[in-house]
């Protein structure tokens, strides 16, 4: 059976596999003019010298016949030249080739056998001349197909050997024995030179495959490198690459683009209440939406945290790109249903267009920067388009900034107390610090400004300092009875070491902790909860109280205020301004009040300005209030005569009611 198996194999003209079978057959293509020249030229010297010895049949005939077909092949060759095969044709190819060398072998060896008798010995060496030649030739036109060239050079050796041992001759017996052993060394040299070409073929073909696996993970490489893992767009590098491609083409053509950033509103506070894979389900729920937005040229990428970048490619008119900023707020604005709640967001987007905005991709994201930073400022959740106005307040940012890092503090900082009154005594109960910041070259700073630039480049930690020692210094002179109201920044309670370097200013003062009200604003909140809740907690148990500032003002203010340790809640001027004349705003301030005395916390309503609003809010319920309709802020210096006044006046009123 093995036996039976091997000669079948050695049968098969296919060796191997498809690739080394095409290599075969890619090689030998280029040898077949080679070896039909060979053939015609040798074959047409032998017919041409026995024209006139022998019979035309076989001297001229044939040899025609032999040649046309010869040229037929090659004509077919020349045809199918550069012909892509399938396997099947490949293999087909291939056994057809190996054929007719065969019966090209039988043809032409018989031929030449026919001619050797009619010749002189002169002619008949050129016969044994030409098989032998044209043998080698041939062989080595075939050495890629080894199979043909073994089976061309049997028929031939056996063929003519067989033919000259015959003759009985001993010359002709020499060059049988001669010719035999030329052939056992050309069978040599043919299947020496097949194992170098196929393992060459081999060689290549894991060089083909170790170059395809490279190649594949170099692609990975660069998708990871270029992709955000988590939403899986485009990241801040891919990004930044596929902006500076387009600004060169728009460079070279004339062209413009527009670059948007988005930011998230209200991001954190998802992160904060329902953890960090609920945040992650977000960002990846607005990767989904925003791909979801359909426009020719347009892509976005995430730059980092709740941080997202626009491309559109080419230019849009500024009431397109409104239209098309409108229509990913909108997207992003829609409810996100998060670990079986409905958390609300929005995101606000600012673009800038080149080269209108600026003339490098630096410049162009910058401005959109600005853009953004005004929009967050202005209008959340809504798309800002740069102008020069921004610029200004890019500048203004800028300037501020760098005054305030070289700010002497110490003596650049004071502050103005405001009252907080109770109605029904009409007396103060306390004073709110309000920071101020007068600086040599920008003059008086709004403390609005100058606060939320220092709490973005923590200078706000320095300035909490000094201000709260400067509160705490005069609260010394004030009577026991007065509390102060102390405005904290969200850093302020961003690590247990800033809530006890607070408590340790109070200690230090020698006022009494009860005396002392931190304020924080809800936004002071969303940036990291649980290192909220301990500082307060902490805050707490020093013995200082907390209150809620601009309540009404944030996301969420109620479930805030169940879970953090608050003593009171101050409602935000905004609810106050029209509590007179709007129904609504008269029942947030209402139910909020009912809400305090219902947990117990005390209710400060803020930025009274006029008689009917303190009576609307006094019969609401409200106790104590602040606005200007009472003090505006005052210089600590003006206290004591304010104090004086106050307390004469409330005399006064409690004499002749
Ligand atoms: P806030 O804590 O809500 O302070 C009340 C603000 O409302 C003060 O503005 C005050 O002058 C103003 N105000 C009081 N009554 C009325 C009124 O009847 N009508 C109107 N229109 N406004 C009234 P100010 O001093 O400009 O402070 C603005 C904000 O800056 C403060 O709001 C507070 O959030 C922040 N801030 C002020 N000082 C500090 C500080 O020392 N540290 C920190 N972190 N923030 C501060
Ligand atoms: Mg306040
Ligand atoms: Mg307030």
């Amino acid at each position: 059976m093995v036996w039976l198996a091997r000669s079948k194999k050695m049968l098969s003209v296919v060796e191997g596999d498809r690739e080394l079978m095409r290599a075969q057959l890619h090689a030998f293509s280029r040898q077949v003019p080679l070896l039909y020249f060979i053939l015609l030229v040798n074959t047409a010297a032998v017919a041409a010298t026995h024209l006139d010895s022998a019979p035309a049949w076989l001297s001229f005939y044939i040899p025609a016949a032999l040649g046309v077909l010869c040229m037929l092949r090659c004509v077919r060759w020349w045809r199918r030249r550069n012909r892509t095969m399938t396997d099947t044709q490949a293999i087909k190819e291939l056994r057809s080739v190996t054929w007719l060398v065969g019966l090209f072998g039988v043809a032409f060896s018989g031929w030449s056998l026919l001619l050797f008798p009619y010749g002189s010995a002169y002619q008949q060496a050129q016969v044994a001349f030409y098989m032998a030649t044209t043998l080698v030739g041939s062989m080595f036109c075939l050495i890629h197909l080894r199979k043909a060239a073994l089976l061309l050079l049997c028929i031939v050796i056996l063929s003519f050997s067989g033919f000259l041992v015959s003759s009985g001759s001993p010359v002709f017996f020499a060059m049988a024995v001669d010719m035999t052993l030329v052939g056992v060394a050309l069978a040599v040299v043919i299947q020496l030179y097949w194992r170098t070409f196929a393992d060459a073929v081999n060689a290549q073909r894991e060089l083909q495959a170790s170059q395809r696996n490279t190649q594949r993970l170099s692609d990975d490489n660069y998708r990871l490198a270029n992709l955000d893992s988590l939403t899986g767009l485009p990241n801040r590098r891919s990004f930044f690459s596929s902006l500076r491609a387009i600004s060169e083409q728009a460079l070279e053509t004339g062209g413009g683009f527009n670059v948007g950033l988005i930011d998230l509103d209200g991001f954190k506070q998802v992160n904060d209440i329902y953890g960090h894979a609920s945040g992650d389900f977000v960002l990846q729920e607005v990767g989904t939406r925003l791909l979801s937005i359909g426009e020719t040229g347009l892509m976005f990428a995430r730059l980092g945290g709740d941080e997202f970048g626009a491309i559109v490619r080419h230019k849009l008119s500024n009431e397109a790109l409104v239209e098309l900023g409108q229509r990913i707020c909108d997207a992003l604005s829609q409810p996100y249903h998060v670990a079986d709640n409905i958390a609300e967001l929005s995101g606000t987007i600012g673009w800038a267009a080149f080269p209108e905005a600026g003339s490098t991709v630096a410049q162009v994201f910058e401005r959109a920067d600005a853009a953004l930073y005004v929009g967050k400022e202005n209008r959340r959740g809504k798309p800002v388009i740069f102008s020069t106005d921004h610029e200004t307040q890019m500048r203004r940012l800028s300037l501020v900034t760098q005054e305030l890092r070289h700010a002497d503090l110490e003596t650049e900082l004071f502050l103005e107390f405001q009252p907080i009154y109770d109605l029904l005594t009409r007396r103060p109960i306390g004073l709110e610090a309000l920071g101020r910041w007068h600086n040599a070259r920008l003059g008086m700073v709004r403390p609005e400004e100058f606060i939320r630039i220092a709490e973005r480049t923590e200078l706000i930690l320095g300035i909490t300092d000094v201000l709260l020692r400067q509160a705490l210094a005069q609260v010394a002179h004030w009577p026991a009875d007065l509390y102060l109201s102390f405005n904290l920044s969200a850093i302020d309670i961003s690590t247990s070491a800033r809530a006890r370097r607070l408590i340790d200013i109070v200690a230090a003062s020698g006022v009494s902790p009860h005396r002392v009200t931190f304020e924080i604003t809800e936004t002071a909140l969303t940036r990291d909860f649980e290192q909220a809740h301990s500082a307060m907690t902490m805050l707490k148990q020093a013995g200082c109280r907390m209150s809620l500032d601009d309540f009404g003002t944030g996301y969420s203010s109620l479930s805030y205020v169940h879970r953090l340790p608050f003593d009171a809640i101050k409602i935000d001027r905004s609810f106050v301004t029209d509590v007179d004349t709007n129904s609504a705003s008269k029942k947030i301030v209402k139910s909020v009040i009912d809400l305090c005395r219902n947990l117990g916390l005390e209710c400060v309503v803020e930025g009274l300005e006029t008689p009917l609003q303190a009576k609307v809010v006094q019969a609401l319920g409200a106790r104590a209030v602040q606005g200007y309709l009472f003090s505006l802020p005052m210089r600590a210096s003006a206290i004591d005569t304010f104090l004086w006044a106050a307390l004469a006046q409330s005399h006064a009123a409690q004499t002749h009611p």
